[in-house]
């Protein structure tokens, strides 16, 4: 163990055979909130459809191609790969349909926030351990996790991190897991979006992205292509812009580094603005669909009744959570405990109040 850590009475057995940044990942991968994702909505609830993106797998999808770009740029692929698993782990339940509206119901105690839950999750949350709370992850990852240097007031002997964070630039390892983040989320999206039946093959013409990626397919195995159904068609062009994608992102940061010497992880302006088209039509057709509106509708009304509820009966939470209300307050103990949910056990937890 060299890297430091948030505690340095880690008596847990590191091994000689992982580095720090392996056991970081290896932590985050055994942690609760990390299963927890397979239950948890991407765009889909998971009670649609099986082969729909959950955060768990949007996480290591995000792991592969960080740890695949992080290669190419001779990056930290441990380090990427642990920001990229922990990266969604302060997701609540229901998307960002939950996150807005566990937000609402914490104006004026400190707010709600995705990252600032992550990072409590794995310093406090979490509690596999004897001697501390939370992963005892190194500075480097918890830094790394950070996207913006904040965390909650309640959370403020995490201060001498935010202060480290905010006076460096990003690790560049972090950086790539945001850009690796977005293209997998509006790749992936598209997919299930068509999959799904929400967004039609034929409309998609419209999106100058897609449709070069069709003429590109079609010029190059114009028969296979034509005569393929349209699940192998999809795959074929969600493959196609995607690999497209994220070789433009390789190239692109190592054309800037080799100019200025200086690491700059980046999207070229051409490729952003195909994910900018892309995500704007996501934005319209896909997130704003009546069925997926009243997806999220459903969840926030969920959140909401077991928000009050909980208030009123903080006994009916778990003993961990109750144990947090005296420092951090009873509204974020029972927000912790609700963004902790998968969107199964929401609705089964409402469903028996
Ligand atoms: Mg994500």
């Amino acid at each position: 163990m060299n890297e430091e850590r948030l505690y340095d009475k880690d008596t847990s057995n590191f091994d000689t055979y992982r580095n720090d940044f392996q056991h970081d990942r290896d932590r985050i991968l055994y942690s609760k909130a990390f299963r927890r994702l397979g239950y948890k909505t991407q765009v889909f609830t998971n009670s649609e459809g099986d082969t729909y993106r959950t955060r768990l797998t949007h996480s290591l999808e995000v792991a592969q191609i960080a740890r695949f770009a992080s290669f190419a740029l001779k990056l930290n692929q441990d380090l990427a790969e642990a920001i990229a698993l922990a990266h969604d782990l302060g997701h609540p339940p229901f998307a960002h349909a939950g996150q807005d509206i566990l937000n609402d119901l914490m104006q004026g105690h400190g707010g709600f926030e995705h990252n600032c839950q992550g990072l409590r999750q794995i310093t406090k949350l979490e509690m596999p351990y004897l001697n501390f709370p939370g992963l005892n992850l190194t500075r480097i990852t918890l830094k790394g996790i950070m996207k913006r240097p904040r965390v909650y007031e309640c959370d403020n002997e995490l201060a001498p991190l935010v202060d480290e964070r905010s006076k460096k630039p990003q690790y560049s390892e972090a950086i790539l897991v945001d850009i690796c983040d977005r293209l997998a989320y509006v790749h992936h999206d598209l997919e299930d979006g068509v999959d799904s039946g929400i967004l039609k093959f034929s409309d998609l013409d419209q999106v100058q992205y897609w449709k070069e990626a069709c003429y590109f397919l079609k010029e190059n195995n114009k028969k296979e292509f034509e005569n393929a159904r349209y699940p192998i068609r999809l795959r074929a062009i969600i493959r196609h812009i995607m690999n497209k994608s994220i070789k433009e992102l390789i190239i692109h940061s190592l054309s800037k580094n080799n100019k200025t010497s200086k690491q700059i992880i980046s999207l070229a302006p051409e490729t952003k603005a195909n994910i900018e088209e892309l995500y704007s039509y996501l934005k319209e057709k896909l997130y704003q669909a009546p069925s997926v509106i009243k997806m999220s509708e459903r969840g926030q009304e969920i959140i909401t009744k077991l928000f009050s509820y909980f208030l009123k009966s903080p006994d009916k939470m778990p003993r961990q959570y109750q144990d947090i209300i005296t420092k951090d307050g009873l509204e974020r103990s029972v927000t912790d405990y609700i963004a902790g949910m998968t969107d199964r056990f929401a609705e089964k937890t409402y469903e028996e109040l």
